[in-house]
């Protein structure tokens, strides 16, 4: 028998993994294990909706899905229907590409009220995900939103926020959700960053398209810009590039502007206040001692980064081994840290190393009819590529244009969907 790979996650990573495999051996065959009816993990769930996938990783993903070795596998998940010990008796290698865990929190007095969320959840109910379908609370009362964070995901939600509701048409939003944005009465967006201007990671083409926006205007803390570019001539390139991204939005004439998106720095979160639901946050200025400052919002979305996934980043190596057949990949392996296209080039590294461990040697282990008896046992429905492609199908149909699609939100619409004749082996 050939070999056998199970890769458990079918975000990036994953499919990374499937396609560098299947093209390198194809007589392999590879199991893609995922937890929702459907596959792209945060390509589909975490990407801002008004941003496309790029068209090479869009190619390469379906590409991944539809290869000869590779069979979809959604609805499952590990930790649920079986565990890896399961896995690492079925099949040569297993893969583990889950992603990282949920948005760290702020961990201050307050953080549990109401109105207090983190960017990854904010993204995944934007982007319709059916384990987040309910809205932040009382948006229709939010005039003043807090994005606690100084790297790409804040601006992306900084930016979705301040659109007006005639640029999220365009976007790839449900319906329901644009217009349950649209109802917010928002005058300021702040976007709040702990240390300086020139440590944020904001990527200069994300702050020059702020330019851009219909409704909204950015504004620069002045003083901060000033230390910075006083610092102007000892940066590297990409600082340089920076700065000059923040002094040309700074340098956009004051308008008509309804909306305002504030970029404060050196504010250290001291705590939450509120009745209910959060009304205010409370910082501390480490560089003027005894300084407090309190900026009033009634939605605080932290972009702090995730917690570790599991265990496996203490135990796996920097080329995705965690124990002899057993490997990992993505954000599971390093962290939430890198974007797609990096992410994609280390998992295929991993892929790699998967071949090289696995050998020329026969295969003994049952591998995919092992997982179909193993499911059978427990009683789980998958979800095939064909159900995978009737979903895709389906909201493709109900797209409202200009949108690509109309995403199923609920569980049980994607499950019924899915539903067809054919058996997964
Ligand atoms: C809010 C946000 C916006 C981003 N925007 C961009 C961007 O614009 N451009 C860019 O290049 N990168 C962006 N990124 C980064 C990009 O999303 C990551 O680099 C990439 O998704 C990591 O891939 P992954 O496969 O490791 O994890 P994920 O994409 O998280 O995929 C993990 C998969 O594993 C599945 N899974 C989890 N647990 C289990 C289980 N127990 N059993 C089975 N399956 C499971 C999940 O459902 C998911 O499908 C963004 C990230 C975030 C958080």
């Amino acid at each position: 028998m050939s070999l056998s790979v199970a890769i458990v996650g079918s975000g990036p990573a994953g499919l990374a993994v499937a396609e560098r495999i299947a093209h390198k051996a194809p007589q392999a065959r590879i199991d893609l294990i995922e937890k929702l009816p459907v596959p792209f993990g945060l390509a589909r769930y975490g990407l801002a909706p008004d941003r496309a996938l790029d068209k090479k990783l869009t190619t390469l993903f379906t590409r991944a899905l539809a290869a000869k070795p590779v069979a979809f596998w959604g609805n499952v998940a590990l930790g649920r229907e079986f565990d890896l010990a399961d896995l690492r008796m079925l099949y040569d290698a297993v893969v583990v590409a889950t992603g990282a865990g949920p948005d760290r929190r702020l961990g201050i007095p307050g953080d549990g009220l109401s109105g207090v969320w983190g960017a990854g959840a904010f993204l995944r109910w934007v982007n319709g995900d059916p384990e987040l379908a309910s809205a932040p609370p009382a948006l229709d009362r939010v005039r003043s939103v807090i994005v606690v964070g100084q790297g790409s995901v804040a601006l992306e939600v900084a930016r979705l926020l301040a659109r007006s509701a005639k640029e999220l048409t365009k976007a790839d939003l449900d319906p329901d959700i644009a217009a349950t944005l649209a109802v917010m009465p928002l005058q300021t967006v702040h976007v709040v960053g702990r240390n300086d201007l020139l440590a944020s990671r904001f990527q200069p083409a994300d702050l020059a398209e702020l330019k851009k926006l219909a409704r909204a205007q950015a504004a620069i803390d002045p003083e901060a810009l000033a230390q910075a570019e006083a610092l102007a001539d000892g940066l590297d390139r990409d600082r340089k590039a920076l700065l000059r991204a923040f002094a040309a939005l700074a340098a956009v004439p004051r308008n008509e502007a309804r909306l305002s998106i504030r970029f404060h720095f050196h504010l250290r979160p001291l705590r939450l206040d509120g009745t209910v639901g959060v009304e205010r946050m409370l910082f501390t200025r480490p560089d003027r001692l005894g300084q407090n400052l309190a900026l009033r919002g009634e939605l605080v979305i932290a972009a702090i980064g995730f917690e570790r996934c599991a265990d496996y980043d203490r135990l796996v190596d920097d080329r995705g081994l965690i124990a002899p057949g057993l490997y990992a990949a993505g954000w599971a392996k390093r962290g939430a840290a890198g974007g797609m296209a990096e992410i994609v080039a280390d998992a295929r590294l991993v892929a790699d190393r998967v071949l090289k461990e696995a050998g020329t040697a026969p295969s003994t282990k049952p591998g995919r009819v092992g997982l179909a008896r193993l499911l059978e046992t427990r009683g789980a429905g998958a979800v095939s590529l064909a159900g995978w492609q009737r979903i895709d199908a389906a909201e493709k149909a109900a797209a409202v244009k200009p949108r690509p699609r109309r995403r199923l939100r609920a569980l049980q619409t994607l499950l019924t969907t899915a539903a067809g004749p054919e058996r997964l082996l």
